[in-house]
């Protein structure tokens, strides 16, 4: 999953960034409303973390224009100001959350983790496929009840096609949501971490997962009919 951070204060911004990649996610920090309107219209973001006093374009203002636009992403607005009306007029203006600050990293990440079950209209915390689960508070994977243990990259990457199951997904997409704004687009990376997780997932089982459609990209497989 790919996060925009928008916020001016370079340390607050850092911290974040930290924080949100060692748990796997994609993010990319905008320091200033204009470019934070520019990065949230011209990338395909799975959530915005908006700081309400921005330079440029304020934070209501940039949610405002955001939702005009029809983007629908979920943001979270993060305010120092403590007042319940800052409150009421970031939901009104068309947030989905707000975080007060100073504020508990794990409260983010709780909050971050709700808003994306939301979005993807998922009610439990533990994605399946078949035999395998995913669990995505603890980052767990196991399959067939075997616990894998996976790498920060592959958890995201796992995720994005467990949670696009029975999709096809491209490479494009992948490295949209699994990776930032510094992707380069002429690695193999996507293929490698394929194959790593396809090691980890389908080697040693007769019913594979992941399968690779030539020239289109990849799909994970959910389905329990054919099983061996
Ligand atoms: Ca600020």
């Amino acid at each position: 999953m790919r996060i925009l951070v928008i916020e001016d204060e370079l340390k607050v911004a850092g911290f974040i960034k930290r924080g949100l990649k060692e748990e796997g996610y994609a993010v990319d920090i905008a320091s200033d409303g204009e470019e934070g309107h520019y990065y949230a219209t011209t990338n395909d973001y799975d959530l915005i973390i908006l700081d309400l006093m921005l330079p440029k374009m304020d934070g209501l203002t940039l949610c405002q224009e955001l939702r005009k636009d029809n983007i629908s992403i979920p943001i979270i607005i993060l305010t120092a100001k403590d007042t319940v009306k800052d409150k009421v007029t970031g939901l009104d203006t068309g947030a989905d959350d707000y975080l007060t600050k100073p504020f508990a990293f794990e409260e983010l990440q709780a909050r971050i983790r709700a808003l994306l079950r939301k979005k993807n209209h998922q009610a439990s915390t533990i994605l399946q496929a078949a035999d395998l689960t995913l669990n995505t508070v603890t980052h767990k994977a196991a399959r067939s009840g075997r616990e894998i243990p996976l790498t920060t990259k592959e958890y995201s990457l796992l995720e994005y096609l467990m949670r696009n199951a029975d999709s096809v997904v491209t490479r494009t997409m992948i490295s949209e949501h699994v990776w930032d704004i510094n992707f380069d687009t002429f690695t193999n990376v996507i293929d490698v971490y394929i194959n790593y997780l396809r090691n980890k997932i389908d080697k040693g089982h007769k019913k594979k997962l992941i399968h690779t459609l030539r020239g289109r990209g990849y799909i994970l497989k959910k389905d329990r009919t054919d099983t061996p």
